[in-house]
């Protein structure tokens, strides 16, 4: 089914391609197409207003599961970078992008990051880490350079202060999680997702539902649900946590068996709307541990 889809996409985009007319002028903005909401806000803050940036996995969507459809691959071809996290993130990213055809300049937004394993899987979830965040920051910055030379001095500008504001919000986030102490700085959540938030925020993953770095898996069963309440137990959390690209139900089922509250929803692999506490990386950085704090605490 697969193979079929591509053959069709590429008579799809050869038609448009074939017609001349269709060309964009070429005084148009650049378009910057992410994989994820979480990369395009940080590709927005460095581009600023030298070009169009979109996702193509949407706000609270879930990047391991996405189907790509043929719209997706048409806007690859008319974009002039294209930009994927790595690491494993996006499984279906590799094959758009060929199928597409695309020309634009490809960044991967991992690279220089020390990858950190979870079993005999890679963990992708850097960004949950402020410093792998940074590197990010730097590698779009220099991807973006290349594509645009042009405006460099602006994306150069955009970058720096930006870096600038993620090593403010590292340091916030140390010394808000300093208020919570070391004993209750622990996790359970839908899937595994806070492996580098953990490493370098000084947490424990009790636990996850999935027990898996991607939602590929399925649901767990019911000996997989009795070890993880027990643990929960154990661990003397009071509340576990679900995220926003995730369905709910088997956490709610974990938390009434092990008797611990469901705390709000962490935005995990990805951003929320407009106007929600997760509508940019550092607001959303922001809300998760201001929510975590706020949960974990003891009364
Ligand atoms: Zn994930």
């Amino acid at each position: 089914m697969a193979k079929s889809y591509f053959i069709i996409m590429a008579c799809i985009i050869s038609l448009l391609t074939g017609c001349g007319s269709s060309a964009p002028a070429t005084t148009s903005t650049p378009t910057i197409i992410t994989t994820f909401s979480v990369l395009a806000d940080m590709t927005q803050q460095i581009a600023g207003d030298t070009a169009t940036v979109t996702s193509l996995v949407p706000v609270n969507g879930d990047a391991h599961v996405f189907e790509p459809t043929p719209a997706n691959g048409v806007a690859l071809v008319n974009a002039t970078v294209v930009i994927e996290l790595g690491v494993g993130f996006e499984p279906w990213f590799a094959d758009l992008y060929a199928a597409s055809g695309s020309k634009a300049t490809q960044i991967t937004a991992s690279t220089g990051v020390t990858p950190l394993m979870a079993g005999d899987e890679t963990d992708p979830h850097i960004w949950h880490d402020v410093a792998n965040a940074i590197i990010m920051a730097q590698n779009i910055r220099d991807g973006l350079i290349t594509a645009m030379p042009n405006k460099k001095e602006t994306l150069t500008a955009n970058a720096a202060a930006y870096i600038a504001q993620l090593e403010a919000l590292d340091n916030e986030i140390q010394a808000q999680i300093a208020t919570l102490p070391a004993a209750q700085r622990k996790l359970v959540t839908s899937h595994d997702t806070f492996g580098y938030f953990a490493a370098r925020y000084g947490f424990e993953v009790v636990g996850t539902g999935l027990g898996s770095v991607t939602t590929e898996s399925s649901d767990p069963d019911a000996a997989s649900i009795v070890a993880l309440v027990n643990d929960i137990k154990a661990s003397g959390v009071q509340a576990i946590f679900v995220e926003n690209m995730s369905n709910t139900k088997v956490m709610e089922q974990i938390a009434q068996e092990a008797g611990v509250s469901i705390a709000p929803a962490l935005y995990t692999d990805a951003l929320g709307e407009a106007n929600s506490s997760g509508a940019t990386y550092i607001e959303m950085m922001r809300y998760n541990v201001r929510t975590m704090v706020t949960a974990l605490t003891k009364a």
